[in-house]
């Protein structure tokens, strides 16, 4: 945990952040998005990480959603374009989705990382959340 402190990853709802989910997104950091911003050079804003229940249902997150474990990140920076790139030579994701607007760029990435299980490097456009 370099460029990135816990507690922007927790619900934008309510606050919450059960410590339950704190090592999955010690380890979406270490191992995604700390490495990304390094080579990035400019700061990542973290749109939504955990997210309770309540919160994920709100914003329409499937039932099974990582955010609700921690796994998961939406962000941008900038230059989303580059960012995307980055995290896709670096290498290590589970689930790479970019959300586009309807110009094309990008409007934010969701990022996931498993600690147990193998991550699936898996990379789609938008879908709902
Ligand atoms: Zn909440």
């Amino acid at each position: 945990m370099r460029y990135f402190e816990i507690r922007e990853f927790a619900c934008k709802c309510c606050g919450q952040l059960p410590p339950s989910v704190e090592q999955n997104l010690l380890a979406l950091v270490e191992h995604v998005l700390d490495p990304a911003r390094e080579r990035l050079g400019m700061p990542i804003i973290v749109n939504s990480g955990y997210r309770c229940p309540k919160h994920n249902a709100e914003v329409g997150g499937v039932k099974n959603s990582q955010h609700l474990k921690g796994e998961a990140a939406d962000i941008t920076c900038a230059d989303n374009k580059k960012l995307l790139e980055i995290i896709k030579q670096l290498g290590n994701y589970d689930q790479l989705i970019r959300y586009k607007r309807p110009d094309g760029s990008i409007r934010f990435i969701h990022v996931s990382w498993k600690r147990h299980g193998i991550n699936r490097k898996s990379i789609t456009g938008a879908r709902p959340h």
